[in-house]
């Protein structure tokens, strides 16, 4: 059985106050939540330590939205795995696309920053996903594919069983237009073909998120096709009551 997650990718949203009124909502709503899903909160790094307090005792799993490729030193402004380890975190996004697009992130750097996650016991939420130029040029194959390959394929089958994927096709997110349940589910599939071809099995163990534009009225449908095993939700995880009935989709 694979494992069903919703993680919430709040960005570069919400004050520490907002921040932490927001995880009290999620945490008293965590009754209305089905006990196999998963639920995983990603707030900007200064709200770590706060909003990991809020949710300490509750089964919501804290995650960062990146961290730095280097392990520490002079790199300003940069934070580091284990910082984000030493305040509480399971998980670490990496790969988001905003990442890749705005910060000029790389297959190369992304290694870096995985080995660093490894290093420091964190479990990486790693986005893949193709610009709607790819999509419509038909290389969303070959871009998701390049994807796992230039940044997984080098991972211990060990680490890789710590592996979350989300897929985002990046022309979805945040614009209210999300992928068909049939797109999304095909490319799915194709992301756990890829997989097998270097981890075999272990394929099938490895959950993967669907991300862009998910939201209540559309997580159920998503939810239902086979290879999607969750979402990594943006704008609808901004709002407690959303997130709640995009988790109670399943
Ligand atoms: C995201 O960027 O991770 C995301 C899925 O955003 P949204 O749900 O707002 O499209």
């Amino acid at each position: 059985m694979r494992k069903k997650i919703v993680a919430g990718n709040w960005k570069m949203n919400t004050t520490v106050a907002e921040g932490v009124a927001l995880a009290k909502d999620l945490v008293a709503a965590l009754g209305q939540v089905p006990s196999d899903v998963n639920l995983v909160v990603a707030p900007p790094f200064v709200h770590l330590t706060s909003v990991g307090e809020v949710i300490a005792d509750s089964k919501i799993a804290l995650s960062a939205q990146n961290c730095a490729n280097k392990a520490k030193g002079a790199y300003t402004g940069e934070v580091a795995a284990a910082m984000i380890a030493g305040v509480g975190c399971e998980y670490v996004i990496l790969g988001h696309s905003e990442r890749r697009q705005y910060y000029g992130e790389t297959s190369a750097t992304l290694v870096e920053k995985m080995a660093l996650a490894f290093e420091n016991g964190l479990k990486p939420i790693y986005c893949v996903g193709e610009m709607l130029a790819e999509r419509e040029a038909g290389n969303h194959f070959a871009v998701v594919r390049a994807q796992i390959e230039e940044v997984l394929f080098g991972l211990t089958a060990e680490q890789m069983a710590n592996v979350v994927i989300a897929y985002e096709p990046v022309w979805a997110i945040g614009i209210g237009v999300t992928a068909t349940s049939e797109q999304a589910q095909e490319i799915h599939a194709f992301i756990r073909k890829v997989l097998a071809e270097k981890f075999g099995a272990l394929a099938e163990e490895i959950t993967i998120l669907y991300g862009g534009s998910c939201k209540p009225s559309n997580a159920k449908e998503l939810f239902a096709c086979p290879d999607i095993d969750g979402g990594l939700i943006g704008g609808a995880a901004l709002k407690a009551a959303d997130f709640i009935a995009i988790a109670q989709s399943y």
